[in-house]
């Protein structure tokens, strides 16, 4: 009995793969002609590349480059192209029937204040290439410049798609911003519409699969403070904080799926002779399981309980309180697709074809909102070499076949969407 059931399960998979088969459109007339338009014009996407990342885009003030980036869709022939509550910017290109939906999308925020000197500035590379220097030129000016360049590609080439193709720019997708833009586009303007996701985001020939998910919290321990001689036989919040810390050091985690944690922030105190009126530390923990986060996260919380009560119980005699809030600085989704997955098989099939090996891997990006919602979803690398990221001299290097990269996202999005 058990040995039929094998059987027939094998089988159903086998016929499950049948049916849908990876037509990569590389034979497609109008597919290629729109490949070649993105290796003939190749300075063009690096002109987009620069001119909007001199638009500052700082956490949480992207409104600028939200509307130039509006604007440019706007002339690429993207139609019904508006800015949602939340900042993102959505534009459409209808598809002929009913193929899948797919979102192609990069981040328009990055990590740098306002204020932050965004000039640009160029120089040729010993490989005849162009290297722009700039705050966030890789990360994410390179996706913007991509999702620019695929649709300026499938509009002069003319690429019929089966399904509607949203092209998107997302607010917030770096640290503070709490992945707030792709969250509010599943829950509003997309919700329930999308069959495909694709995040450009990054330099290389990466593709990232899995979500790494992250719960990052600070926890604030309080008390009146006082001398720290005179006062003595009081509660400390510095001692909860690091009886809290001492809890989280001995946590063990699983090596797969791999799951890490670490108190990355510590404040408190304000002199050498007192007992400080705060202690506070904040705390990064990820992973690439839901579960394993789930029952880290669980750990934690009882750990950061039983360090203030434990504090408490040092000093029964004292009447002095001690409290303790937790503030919530940021939750990621966590989730994993296989390696079999389509949208995954298609990221590989499509970077083989165009000459590159692509390995799949675990991050943090958009991607997590909905790979965290079941829904198949990638982020893509845009080729060339990034240096830098997050810092204020990062760097991209085009090199001798930056093209590739939107090259291949517009593979990955004609496959996706149906271009036979
Ligand atoms: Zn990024």
């Amino acid at each position: 009995m058990h040995m039929t059931r094998s059987i027939f399960v094998v089988m159903v998979c086998a016929t499950a793969l049948q049916a849908q088969p990876i037509v990569v459109p590389m034979q497609n007339a109008s597919m290629r002609r729109a490949l070649a338009t993105l290796r003939t014009d190749n300075a063009w996407t690096l002109e987009q590349q620069a001119s909007i990342c001199e638009i500052a885009a700082p956490p949480f003030k992207e409104a600028m480059r939200a509307a130039e980036f509006k604007r440019r869709l706007e002339s690429l022939g993207i139609t019904n192209v508006r800015i949602d509550a939340t900042g993102n910017v959505i534009g459409e290109r209808a598809g002929s029937g009913t193929g899948p939906t797919v979102v192609l999308s990069a981040h328009l925020d990055t990590v740098f204040p306002e204020g932050t000197d965004v000039k640009v500035t160029r120089d040729s590379t010993a490989t005849g290439g162009t290297r722009l220097t700039a705050p966030g030129i890789g990360d994410d000016c390179r996706g913007l410049a991509a999702v620019l360049a695929v649709a300026r590609a499938l509009k002069s080439a003319n690429v019929q798609t089966a399904g509607m193709v949203y092209f998107v720019g997302t607010v917030g997708e770096e640290g503070p911003g709490n992945l707030r833009g792709v969250r509010a586009l599943f829950a509003g303007e997309l919700k329930g519409k999308i069959d495909y996701f694709i995040s450009v985001d990054g330099t290389g020939f990466g593709a990232t699969s899995g979500a790494v998910g992250s719960n990052r919290y600070r926890v604030s321990y309080k008390g009146p403070g006082g001398h720290s001689y005179g006062a003595f036989g009081m509660p400390n919040p510095v001692h909860a904080m690091g009886r809290a810390i001492a809890k989280m050091s001995d946590f063990t985690v699983p090596d797969a799926p791999r799951t890490t944690f670490s108190a990355s922030v510590v404040r408190g105190g304000t002199s050498v002779n007192s007992i400080p009126y705060e202690g506070i530390v904040e705390v990064d923990m990820r992973s690439e399981s839901a579960a394993s986060l789930a029952t880290l996260d669980a750990r934690f919380q009882v750990a950061i309980r039983a360090a203030l009560r434990e504090e408490l119980a040092r000093w029964p005699n004292s009447r002095v309180p001690l409290t303790m809030v937790v503030d919530t600085i940021g939750i990621r989704p966590a989730g994993s697709q296989p390696d079999s997955a389509r949208i995954v098989r298609i990221a590989v099939e499509t970077g083989k074809l165009l000459g590159f090996p692509v390995t799949p891997n675990a991050s943090s990006t958009d991607a997590n909102v909905p790979i965290g919602l079941g829904i198949p979803a990638i982020t893509l690398d845009a080729a060339g070499r990034g240096s830098g990221a997050h810092a204020l001299g990062e760097s991209y290097e085009d090199g001798p076949n930056g093209f590739l990269g939107p090259q291949w996202v517009a593979l990955v999005v004609a496959t996706l969407s149906g271009v036979r």
